[in-house]
């Protein structure tokens, strides 16, 4: 395996000059465009890496599906989507279109900007502090062993900066869609995007939300199924159903260039290359998992 992933490496690194690192939120721009990075992660325990495996990044949109487990564990799933949809939305992740236009006044799925700052108002805690400490302390216990930090420089950028956010936070707001106050909402999701892994710990997450033997699910099985579903048709934005014809399994991607993979019953993915493609993809990320995939007949259906 470790080899296969070095050819897979050095072949798909070139496909980074055909992308960009976000700029949007400044401090991204630091990373070096031309990393490109995988680890796998199996229900065995045994790791597999390749290339960029040292580099840190934050979770950004990697982050949503796990405030959305914390969510179903607060409130089960009726609690959750009477307030959140379950519709891709064919729209870019930070689209306030629907918002307007959507039949029922609600965000349309948890894995785009509105659903998410909605999701992650749900998360239960006495004040923001306890809020943030739950939810970080969720996704260490997800990772055992692996790195779990925060990248206190990326959410004051994010924060400075995230006016997109804020509107969006706002007219949520304004119909009703989260009951706490927009600006407390939108800094516990600034600190979510802000949480920071590498690779082991993207794959780690991965098989975290696997098909796993009932003494190893941290998240109960209807949950992670739900969420798996959400990532297949919403994960990877308005390239979702690209992805999921191309690569064929349930992926989450981030604008740090992260993208985290699962293979039910099988294995965790965590690849991470920051020069990203005009939907916010990883270029040389999506391409080394298409490639991957294809050649381990991954594809779940
Ligand atoms: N923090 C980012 C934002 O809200 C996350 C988006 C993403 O990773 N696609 O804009």
């Amino acid at each position: 395996m470790g080899y296969m992933l070095d050819d897979l490496v050095a072949k798909f690194r070139p496909y980074t000059d055909h992308g960009r690192v976000a700029g949007y939120i400044p401090e991204l721009l630091k990373a070096n465009p031309q990393d490109l990075g995988i680890a796998i992660y199996d229900r065995h325990g045994h790791i597999h890496t390749s290339g960029a495996v040292q580099s840190k990044f934050t979770l950004q949109s990697v982050s949503k599906p796990f405030a959305l487990a914390l969510a179903l564990m607060d409130h089960g799933p009726e609690g959750v989507f009477s307030r959140i949809g379950m519709e891709p939305t064919g729209d870019s992740f930070n689209s306030l279109m629907k918002l307007e236009t959507f039949s029922s006044l609600k965000p349309v799925n948890p894995l785009v900007n509105a659903g998410a700052i909605a999701t992650t108002a749900l998360i239960k805690g006495s004040c923001a502090e306890e809020k943030f400490s739950r939810l970080i302390n969720f996704i260490r216990s997800l990772a055992p062993s692996c790195y779990v930090g925060f990248n206190a420089d990326v959410y004051r950028s994010e924060s400075l900066t995230g006016d997109r956010n804020r509107a969006i936070a706002y007219f949520l707001r304004d119909i009703r869609a989260i009951d706490g106050e927009a600006e407390e909402c939108l800094d516990l999701y600034f600190r979510q995007c802000s949480i920071e892994v590498d690779c082991v710990t993207l794959a780690a997450l991965g098989l975290s939300l696997s098909v796993l033997p009932p003494e190893f699910c941290v998240i109960p099985p209807l949950y992670a199924r739900i969420i798996r579903t959400f990532m297949f048709t919403c994960g990877m934005y308005d390239a979702s159903g690209e992805f999921a014809i191309k690569v064929g399994i349930p992926a989450k991607s981030g604008v740090s260039g992260a993208i985290m993979g699962v293979v039910p019953n099988k294995l965790g993915l965590g690849v991470y290359g920051p020069a990203l493609d005009i939907k916010g993809n990883s270029v040389a990320g999506v391409a080394l998992l298409q490639a991957l995939c294809s050649r381990e007949d991954w594809a779940i259906l």
